[in-house]
């Protein structure tokens, strides 16, 4: 069997994992900041703080930029719900615009267009998403951001250790902070970094990481600065309304191991996608072509086929387990329900039309990649 994506364990991870279930801490211990300066490290930002999915990651960080009720949003049809969720779990509302049909990303000049024709105020985010791992030219998001006096939110769970080159020439790896206020990751075992159920919130603020750490854990602190008074050693205040979103120390470890092996991972992915691209080139398979400065992270290997429903029925019969990314947020019934409709968003729907995700995953062998080139063929060649 031959999924679209997945984990890939290796006896170094196991013995981590065994080592944290031995010691002291199961739950936020040492090993959640060796995580937490790693990851952070790794994408170059100031501070991470993990947490437990990359739900509850988009979760806090739309409180941490004050997302509450009447707060307006702007946000990619093609992604995962959640992207979009994390906007209504605050009371806020969420506004889908269309995608480029070259890129599949949330497109910016039909944003800029969005916000000119609304009166100033009346939005204030935007979360872009690095669909597939193509990252966002987040520093022209920034240009029209701050017109707006917007904050952005990038969703880059496709994405650690992808980046775009900059008008300066600088690479920017998403979730950097560089030009995002924050930024979120997942450890899903599809995503580059399995935990199983992981995340992180990425950013360069601090007033943004200082809200985070209380919002992971109740809102209560032990930091005598922060409270209004202190009885003595056990005494602790509760100062907002946060949640329990704290990783395990086991998962960390799970997390920590596999980050030592990212670049790896990520180089196996190019590999992969370089010869799908080599098999696809002079046939009706369409895939997304790369501009010179940007890394893409191929968190999926996205084609475009007139003939998507029997390709996908015709490689599930081989075992090969394709997933279409993604059926349009807004056309799903609970969106549908706040007044979209088939139509609304029309490069989207297109795109959704004929879109198929091959298997993309590092352990994915030549041989495997070689039946499923055949299989797409067989059908679209
Ligand atoms: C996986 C994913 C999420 C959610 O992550 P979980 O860890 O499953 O909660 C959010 N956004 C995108 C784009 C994703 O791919």
């Amino acid at each position: 069997m031959i999924p679209y994506g997945r984990q890939h364990i290796t006896q170094a991870d196991i013995e981590a994992v065994i080592a944290t279930l031995q010691s002291d801490y199961l739950t936020q211990g040492p090993a959640i900041t060796q995580f937490e300066n790693n990851f952070a490290q790794y994408i170059g930002c100031k501070y991470a703080v993990a947490v437990t999915n990359g739900t509850a990651a988009l979760h806090l960080a739309a409180m941490a930029l004050g997302v509450k009720a009447g707060s307006k949003v702007i946000t990619t049809p093609i992604t995962f719900a959640a992207s979009a969720n994390c906007i209504k779990y605050c009371g806020g509302d969420v506004d889908f615009v269309d995608i480029d049909p070259q890129t599949f990303l949330l497109d910016i000049d039909k944003v800029r267009a969005k916000l000119a024709a609304a009166p100033k105020g009346t939005y204030c985010g935007i979360v872009p998403v690095d669909f597939a791992g193509y990252p966002i030219d987040m520093e022209a998001y920034r240009q029209l951001a701050n017109e707006y006096g917007l904050w952005l939110l990038e969703d880059a769970c496709h994405a650690p250790g992808a980046y775009f080159t900059d008008s300066k020439g600088i690479p920017q790896m998403c979730g950097n902070g560089q030009y995002a206020d924050a930024a979120i990751f997942s450890f899903h075992p599809v995503k580059h970094i399995a935990t199983g159920e992981g995340g992180m919130i990425t950013t360069n603020r601090q007033d943004i990481y200082e809200q985070l750490l209380l919002l992971r854990t109740h809102g209560i602190t032990k930091n005598p600065a922060l409270m209004s008074k202190n009885d003595g050693g056990w005494y602790q205040e509760m100062l907002l309304l946060g949640y329990n979103y704290r990783l395990s120390d086991i998962l960390a470890t799970l997390g920590n191991s596999q980050l030592q092996r990212a670049n790896e991972g990520m180089q196996q992915r190019q590999q992969i996608a370089q010869r799908y691209m080599a098999a696809f080139k002079d046939t009706n398979v369409r895939y997304t072509h790369i501009p010179n400065g940007v890394y893409h992270g191929y968190h999926l290997f996205v084609i475009q086929t007139e003939h998507r429903l029997e390709l996908y029925n015709h490689l599930q019969s081989q075992q090969i387990f394709a997933q279409v990314h993604y059926v349009p947020c807004h056309l799903h019934p609970y969106y549908r329900q706040q007044g979209w409709t088939d139509g609304d968003l029309p490069h989207a729907e297109h795109y959704y039309s004929r879109t198929l995700s091959l298997p993309m995953y590092p352990t994915l062998t030549n041989q495997q990649q070689d039946f499923v080139i055949e299989q797409v063929l067989a059908i679209c060649g």
